[in-house]
């Protein structure tokens, strides 16, 4: 699978986070001509296998791009078009799951370290945990039916097996 990392600004700043998010000083973006010509070299890899790129960060929705990324991406040939986030975007705005549906996205990671409020409250959003359901509630609406929602460990996985 391709990852991108649209941008390393986020909408949390939990501590650890395998980005260092918001705690570098500096914010790095993709343009969109970086992430065009990423996707448009990415598609040309032969032999051709399943065709997957996430889009993560930082927090992916907040990069002004990130509709038109998930639109090309489909446009050009990825099949299974993802993002990983931290759910706060999509649990606000039942139009941006809507748009990105429409766009071709077809899975959300979202990322929880444990059942209910008090085990995610170390990352500092007291309720968490209820955000994301609302995003994962949201995102299954029949408005937005092929915008597939799946957890996962997606910061365990790149931190390669660490739990955070
Ligand atoms: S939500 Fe993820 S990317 Fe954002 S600060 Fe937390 S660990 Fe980092």
């Amino acid at each position: 699978m391709l990852t991108i990392d649209l941008t390393n600004r986020c909408n949390m700043m939990c501590d650890p986070c395998f980005m260092d998010a918001n705690q570098v000083g500096f914010v790095h973006e993709l343009t969109w001509e970086e992430i065009k010509t990423m996707l448009d070299n990415a598609i040309t890899v032969k032999p051709k296998r399943q065709m997957s790129v996430q889009f993560s960060g930082g927090e992916p929705t907040l990069s002004p791009y990130f509709l038109d990324a998930v639109a090309y991406s489909r446009k050009v040939g990825f099949n299974s078009v993802q993002a990983a986030s931290n759910g706060i975007e999509f649990a606000k705005s039942k139009e941006l799951c809507r748009a990105a549906a429409e766009a071709g996205l077809r899975y959300v990671y979202l990322q929880f370290d444990g059942i209910g409020n008090a085990a995610n409250s170390h990352r500092k959003v007291g309720n968490l945990f209820d955000v994301k359901l609302q995003a994962s509630i949201i995102c299954m609406k029949p408005a937005s039916k092929s915008c597939r929602y799946h957890h996962r460990e997606r910061h365990q996985q790149r931190a390669g097996g660490q739990n955070y």
